[in-house]
């Protein structure tokens, strides 16, 4: 069973995502939880997530990978910064108990200028702050492209972000195709070599979903720059041949490309005939 979708517009609530997301054939989809310039999230409508629930069990969805704001940096030097980063994480965890049981993807973060070691002290401190043993959404984290100072631009950083969690099973990966071809994983001339890496350093067990992006720039650019399927130097083939990988095939794929919303439907039509059931 293909699970695909892409990110949707929040704003209007869960109802209107289910509806969306059924109208473009998709059977899956990202959120941001809260706006990325931070404040406070809308208070739950909890009709509202009954009539999504409802949408969902009928039209069988896959699990949802909510995705936290791309500003919330849990390494960051300014403990202000680190301390929003922790109460939005934290809050967005007990709100996404509403639609049990899904994804809830974050970028690992930056950790400018104070180093890898440092930076994965202050995840893990977040992580062991924030967690709960009774949380059914598992917690996920994003292969970065590695631009800048950026954390999780190759596997053995989330391995040991997740190595040194307490509460480590309420962990995952969420892979970004674009990400982890700009940070040097040559996912067009050897993805299984790659994915082999991945079982190696992290264990596939651990991969939850894929954030399914064609890239601007060419491998191992540190860019982090999406592009539309098939408009970018990974290229149609490479993805389809990610979404049919037997290791892969069940995962949700999440499309995050530069596209309006008939720009989605046709990508998620286009991936739909190109899957072998
Ligand atoms: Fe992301
Ligand atoms: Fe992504
Ligand atoms: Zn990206």
């Amino acid at each position: 069973m293909l699970y695909i979708g892409c990110h949707l517009a929040s704003s209007k609530g869960y109802t209107a995502m289910g509806k969306q997301a059924v109208e473009i054939g998709a059977n899956t989809f990202a959120f941001f939880t809260r706006n990325p310039r931070g404040g406070s999230a809308k208070a739950l409508d909890l009709d509202d997530v009954a009539k999504f629930l409802d949408i969902s069990r009928d039209n069988n969805f896959g699990k949802l990978v909510a995705h936290a704001p791309y500003t919330m940096n849990a390494c960051a030097s300014d403990e202000n910064i680190r301390r929003f980063a922790r109460e939005a994480m934290a809050d967005d965890i007990s709100r996404l108990e509403a639609t049990p049981g899904n994804y809830y993807n974050f970028h690992p973060g930056s950790h400018v200028k104070q180093g890898v070691e440092m930076g994965t002290q202050l995840i893990v401190e977040q992580l062991n702050t924030v967690l709960t043993q009774s949380q059914t959404t598992t917690v996920l984290l994003e292969t970065m492209a590695g631009k800048g100072s950026e954390m999780g631009r190759e596997f053995e950083e989330l391995r040991e972000i997740i190595n040194r969690t307490n509460l480590s099973e309420k962990l995952g990966v969420c892979l970004d195709t674009c990400h982890i071809w700009d940070a040097g994983y040559d996912i067009v001339n050897n993805l299984d070599g790659v994915l082999e890496q991945f079982d190696t350093i992290i264990g596939l067990d651990r991969l939850k979903a894929i954030h399914l992006n064609d890239s601007l720039n060419p491998l191992g650019a540190h860019k982090d720059r999406h592009a539309k399927i098939g408009e970018g130097h990974i290229g149609a083939d490479s993805l389809i041949r990610v979404i049919n990988h037997p290791k892969l095939k069940e995962l949700p794929f999440i499309l995050e490309t530069p596209n309006d919303i008939d720009g989605y439907a046709r990508e998620i039509a286009f991936l739909k005939e190109n899957y072998n059931d």
